[in-house]
């Protein structure tokens, strides 16, 4: 049977037979309906579950993150914070105004690719010199010495982007390495404590008084301008997410506050891949990684990962001899070398020829035989790699959304949002706030990626109901992290003065 017309882009019908029932039967995996989405956004609401509770073996590592307040906007003073995880370090500046104004100056370092593999303390000795040749810097040492507090220790919030298990707001043993990092000494040891060692070591008169999760640093930092922030999530590298919990709903340990940040490493879900809808194409992804079977989730939605997507299945498309007459290029026959870029490129191309498309081919994959039809198939690809690691980013957020609104700390709000996922209705009457549910992102993928928000936006109102659009509100927190962990560092020196 020849292929429904809806499901490919309306020039197909220049494609031939062959190419349609292929690329059909791609379309077909990589679909996600808003049914599939419910069951998955059901699974992952029990997942975040049993990560909240006692249950050894979870999916979903639900870390508390012993941040329980959020800031208003009113916090001062400056303090510096360190950004590790992905592709750059950055050492930050932040000076906190009041009034919901701050100023921030940041140097991007980038770590040497070595150092990924290399001992920890090689690491570390690379982030500490980093953080001293910054502070060196004339104009910066001029500012903190402007905003001085009293000590001469600057204080120093530390995001680290990589599963951690926090056991303090300044301390917490890593889990394991991810996006990329493999290196030996970390795993297990407590990674404020081996920065605060290098520190040392070298000299540097820096205290790290908070470790955050970029996330969190996205949260607290969208929180700073937008007080009713609920959700720091990241599309970057990886992809991940915080939120604010009701304490009672937490079972791993006892806080007196009302709610506390909840770091959930949502790269994680699903691991076993028992409801994700993977392709061939993922897995062979996975298998290819270095971590297989870890971070399948993140796997279908970040940065890293969606050219391969689309290069494994370009390539699978010209083994079928139906794309580029059957010929690959040196270049687009290497692991990694289709940049998800070149997707946001490829996607943002309307025109009819689709030149621009070939520019990409010839250009960054020496691709310099190709077709209308076959620009027209690598477009329709990219959409389909694209569109669905939107929507799978809009599942989980809708589910984490659910989540606060039936049992955590939206509970007493009374959005007017669909609640129940076998309810089919939008009866639901909302009585409460009609304050916006705020959603603080960052990353290159959701800030560049064509139509990445509106997909996600789309997708929420399928699976939260049409009220979804005005009282769910998705916004920007650019290197919110950063500015995130100077608040966090403000709120951990609060603490320690208040104790
Ligand atoms: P990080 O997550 O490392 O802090 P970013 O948020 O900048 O950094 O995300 C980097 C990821 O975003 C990379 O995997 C890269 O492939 C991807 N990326 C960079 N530019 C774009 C773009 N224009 N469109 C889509 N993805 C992009
Ligand atoms: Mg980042």
């Amino acid at each position: 049977m020849l292929s429904s017309p809806s499901i490919l882009p309306t020039t197909h019908s220049k494609w031939s037979a062959r190419q349609c029932e292929l690329v059909e039967s791609i379309a077909n995996e990589f679909i996600l309906s808003t049914s599939k989405l419910e069951a998955l956004s059901k699974e992952f609401i029990h997942q975040m579950h049993a990560g909240l509770g006692q249950d050894k073996s979870k999916d979903l590592a639900m870390i508390p993150t012993f941040i329980t307040g959020r800031p208003d906007g009113h916090e001062r003073g400056c303090y510096l914070a360190l950004d590790l995880g992905g592709t750059n370090l950055r050492v930050c500046l932040i000076t906190l105004k009041g009034n919901h104004e701050l100023e921030t100056q940041q140097k991007p370092f980038k770590v040497p690719e070595h150092l990924q593999e290399a001992h920890v303390s090689e690491l570390m000795d690379f982030i500490a010199i980093s953080i001293k040749k910054f502070i060196a810097n004339k104009h910066i040492n001029a500012k903190i010495v402007e905003h001085r507090t009293g000590s001469d220790t600057l204080e120093l919030g530390f995001t680290f982007s990589f599963p951690v298990a926090q056991t303090a707001i300044d301390a917490g043993t890593l889990l394991r390495w991810t996006k990329g990092f493999n290196c030996p000494g970390a795993v297990g040891n407590d990674v404020v404590q081996l920065l605060q060692d290098a520190l040392n070591r070298k000299e540097v008169n820096v205290h790290v008084a908070a470790l955050v999760n970029d996330t969190v640093g996205t949260l607290l930092a969208h929180s700073y301008q937008n007080p009713n922030t609920f959700i720091g999530a990241i599309f970057g590298t990886g992809t991940n997410a915080s939120y604010v919990e009701s304490a009672q709903s937490i079972k791993t340990m006892k806080t007196d506050a009302g709610e506390m940040i909840i770091n959930i490493e949502w790269g994680n879900f699903d691991k076993d891949k028992a409801f994700l809808p993977v392709t061939i194409h993922d897995n062979k992804l996975d298998r290819e990684s270095i971590n297989p079977g870890i971070h399948v989730f993140e796997k279908m939605i970040s940065g890293m990962y969606l050219g391969e997507i689309t290069r494994n299945v370009l390539l699978h498309l010209i083994d079928h001899r139906v794309l580029f007459e059957g010929t690959s290029s040196d270049i687009l026959n290497q692991h990694w070398a289709f940049e998800t870029k070149y997707m946001s490129d490829i996607e943002k191309d309307s025109s009819s020829t689709l030149i621009p498309i070939a520019q990409v081919l010839e250009q960054k994959l020496g691709i310099y035989l190709n077709t209308q039809v076959d620009r027209e198939i690598v477009k329709f690809v990219c959409q389909l790699v694209g569109k669905r690691a939107a929507r799978l980013s809009a599942m989980a957020t809708a589910a984490v959304i659910r989540q606060g609104l039936a049992h955590g700390a939206l509970h007493s709000h009374g959005y007017p949002l669909k609640l129940d996922l076998d309810e089919k209705d939008d009866a639901d009457k909302g009585t409460g706030s009609s304050e916006a549910i705020r959603v603080g992102i960052d990353g290159s993928v959701f800030e560049h990626y064509p139509h990445f928000k509106e997909r996600m936006q789309e997708c929420l109102a399928e699976l939260l109901g049409s009220h979804a659009n005005e009282l769910v509100q998705l916004g920007i927190a650019k290197d919110g992290s950063g500015v995130g962990a100077a608040l966090a560092a403000l709120i951990a020196a609060k603490n320690t003065k208040s104790a």
